[in-house]
């Protein structure tokens, strides 16, 4: 019996839409790519996407060729699902480009404050310093030290410019953080005021190597609830092969007990580790194990070193980011299981790309620098994000000035995704956006440009991360609801 189909279906022949199919838990999924959304098959929806990926079927040949297994009413229900997710379409239709929406003025969610240039420590591969800086910080014009007027101009800004009634995220950065603790601290005290005479409050968090965490600033933080994220690559070994004092001596030594220290008193807000993955230091797991379970952090997030491809620390595209996929997949195995059992696993690499696929936002960008998140140079100029502050070329406006909107609104027209011949085509384009603005400059000399020289490792991580995510929705979705509504982490990332 023929059994009419939504009068909406085309009856004209139907073919696959943009998606990338993955397996878990035993049962078949796809990510729809243009909607970022994760979609399970069930038994008919699965066979109707084998048929009409073998080649085109009108609904009516659906119908037919599954007749035996299913009931017509199912078939229907199923190709009605599967066009309205656009799982299935016009065979006919070319597939559509991303689009560009032009953004309403945002406001400033995170304003990344550097209130220093300077560091204490010479790691050779840091952007700051090393041969890939964009600011010549040692002998340009910009001061070394935020100015404490500067510093609350820009939590002025930072109020201003944040959604009314919203919290503003003031994340310190720099340079070494703590080498400019009297400002930092007042900047503290200032700004909890002006956002409550403003009916308003006020986030903070820093990055700090660790090695100046006295009594007193360790008080402060957890006193403060002040979000920490410690830079540490590692056991003592890796952390001293590039984390080194400018006479070459490793830091591990004076920063382990800080670290201890800190993480015996301050207990308000969770601490994570920041990794910085070299060539010579590819050893996640080991890593992952020292930092997380010997010191204590409550979770450990890796990132390769973003540099040029000559330089002697950078991962090989290819068997560098191939062994690193292998590693990340190993650590990323016992997350799963220990998420399965409700247990804490702080491989935050994971649990931050399982948020980003649960949000189910299709990004226009790779992050939120120039969109929600801005970075302030020790001079007060206002930047694309805090590793361009200070850069003429990437510049915002200024903390007195104001933020340059028209200047946003064509970095934002420029950098579309849509604009990105390769990424349109790429399954993994919802979730990486093209990729970090600060890596292209230094690969490729252009924020524009997306940094092909990751993709394979990206779209493997992500496969990796969406078979994680389904065999939670499918064995424990109670542990995917802690990502329901939770959208700000997710807008940084450096
Ligand atoms: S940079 Fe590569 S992985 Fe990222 S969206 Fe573009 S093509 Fe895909
Ligand atoms: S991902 Fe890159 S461009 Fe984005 S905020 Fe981080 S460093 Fe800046």
């Amino acid at each position: 019996m023929a059994v009419a189909v939504d009068t909406e279906i085309p009856t004209r022949q139907l073919g696959v839409g943009e998606f990338h199919p993955f397996e878990a838990g035993g049962q078949r999924f796809a990510y729809m790519v243009p909607s970022a959304a994760v979609f399970a098959f069930d038994d008919c929806s699965a066979a109707i996407v084998d048929l009409v990926r073998a080649r085109p079927h009108t609904p009516q040949e659906l119908l037919d060729a599954l007749a035996g297994r299913f009931t017509p009413e199912a078939i229907r229900d199923a190709v009605n699902e599967l066009y309205r997710v656009r799982a299935i379409g016009e065979a006919a239709a070319p597939a559509p480009a991303p689009k560009i929406i032009p953004l309403r003025q945002m406001p400033i969610q995170t304003l990344v404050v550097n209130v220093t240039n300077q560091c204490n420590l010479s790691c050779e591969y840091c952007y700051e310093y090393g041969e890939d800086k964009i600011v010549d910080t040692e002998n340009g014009s910009q001061p070394k030290f935020m100015s404490a007027e500067t510093a609350r101009a820009a939590v002025d800004l930072a109020l201003a410019e944040s959604a009314p009634g919203k919290t503003a995220h003031i994340t310190f950065f720099g340079g070494e953080t703590l080498m400019n603790f009297k400002v930092l601290r007042a900047t503290v005290g200032y700004a909890r005021e002006a956002a409550a005479a403003q009916g308003k409050d006020v986030d903070f968090s820093l990055t700090t190597n660790a090695t100046l965490l006295q009594p007193d600033v360790i008080d402060f933080l957890a006193d403060e609830r002040i979000g920490v994220t410690i830079s540490i690559d590692g056991p003592q070994d890796i952390q001293d092969r590039f984390r080194v004092f400018s006479n070459g001596q490793g830091s591990y030594e004076m920063a382990a007990p800080k670290i201890k220290a800190l993480l015996a008193r301050h207990k308000t807000r969770p601490i994570g580790a920041r990794v910085t993955l070299t060539k010579q230091t590819l050893d996640v797991k080991r890593i992952y194990k020292h930092l997380f379970e010997d010191m204590g952090f409550w979770e450990v997030g890796f990132a390769p070193v973003t540099t040029a491809p000559q330089r002697g620390h950078a991962l090989e595209a290819g068997p560098g980011y191939d062994q690193l996929l292998g590693q990340f997949r190993a650590l990323a195995a016992e997350f799963l299981e220990a998420s399965l059992q409700n247990r804490h696993h702080g491989f935050s690499n994971v649990r931050e790309t399982l948020q980003e696929i649960h949000m189910g936002h299709a990004k226009a960008y790779p992050c939120g620098a120039g969109v929600g998140l801005l970075g302030v140079a020790t001079d007060g100029q206002v930047s694309l994000c805090h590793r361009f502050a200070g850069s003429e070329q990437h510049r915002f406006g200024s903390v007195t000035e104001g933020i340059d909107r028209g200047k946003q609104a064509q970095f934002l027209e420029q950098h579309h995704i849509a604009h990105k011949t390769d990424c349109a085509q790429c399954w993994a384009r919802p979730i990486c956006g093209g990729g970090c603005y600060h890596e292209a400059h230094t690969r490729y000399g252009s924020t524009e440009r997306p940094n092909l020289h990751y993709c394979e490792w990206i779209r493997g991580w992500t496969h990796t991360c969406l078979e994680i995510y389904g065999e939670l929705a499918v064995k424990n979705p109670g542990f995917l609801r802690q990502f329901d509504g939770d959208d700000h982490e997710a807008s940084e990332r450096h």
